[in-house]
């Protein structure tokens, strides 16, 4: 499915998160056109930084899972994920995956304002030690699709179930299920995982809004103290 906007339809970007290499997650073409636009830096998981160096591109910093960087009121932490990486023949896990927490301080007094996303992943306790050594998420971005056939994808892909797990481990108050509807990967409908999010909030008598699925390019605003929804 084509990205619903461009290069030239972002605002300014400062900084790029890329949760590891897999194709569907890391793009030369988008990575390129990011780079030449907007400069950023970027923050890459452990042994993924050499990518980036071939490619010209040298504003980037790598984290190690539990590691984290200071960029003004912003601290950025590389969470374990259960997943793996791979770009060619020879480099399965050559470099390393993970999820990220961005945590906004608007000011000292004030607890900060979290926001998880969990990269690519399977099901598994890393998720209440996210929210055990972290605290609660304010906003949880959480893939719900790619989960068909499940035997084969368990282990590496949560299902919208797990997802809703994930979210109620991390004690997410609101958050969006990604990862579905852009890439034909895997053996469910391409449209089956909202569907199938929204049977498993039901099943636990959970709001639709806890993880909302968006409309294909669908914008909407968050962040503290601002209400989430449309
Ligand atoms: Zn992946």
């Amino acid at each position: 499915v084509p990205a619903p906007l461009a290069v030239e339809d972002l605002p300014p970007i400062d900084l790029v998160l890329i949760s590891h290499n897999h194709y569907d997650h890391l793009d030369r073409t988008t990575v390129i056109a990011l780079a030449e636009r907007f400069q950023p830096e970027w923050v890459v998981p452990l042994g993924l930084k050499a990518w980036f160096l071939s490619e010209d591109i040298s504003r980037v910093r790598e984290l190690d899972w539990w590691s984290s960087l200071d960029d003004g009121p912003l601290t950025i932490t590389l969470l374990p994920a259960q997943h793996w990486s791979r770009r060619s023949l020879f480099d399965t896990n050559a470099s390393l995956w993970g999820g990220f927490a961005v945590a906004w301080r608007a000011s000292s007094d004030k607890s900060p304002w979290r926001f998880v996303y969990t990269g690519d992943t399977g099901y598994s306790a890393d998720f209440r030690e996210i929210r055990r050594r972290l605290g609660p998420v304010d906003y949880l971005a959480v893939p719900i699709g790619a989960y068909l056939p499940r035997d084969f994808m368990r282990p590496q892909h949560v299902n919208p179930d797990d997802a809703v797990q994930i979210a109620v481990d991390v004690e997410a108050k609101a958050g969006i299920g990604v990862h579905w509807g852009t890439f034909e990967l895997t053996r469910e409908a391409f449209d089956a995982p909202p569907r199938d999010l929204a049977a498993a909030l039901g099943a636990r008598r959970l709001p639709a809004d806890r993880l909302a699925a968006f409309r294909h390019g669908e914008t909407r605003v968050i962040g503290p103290d601002l209400p989430v929804g449309k």
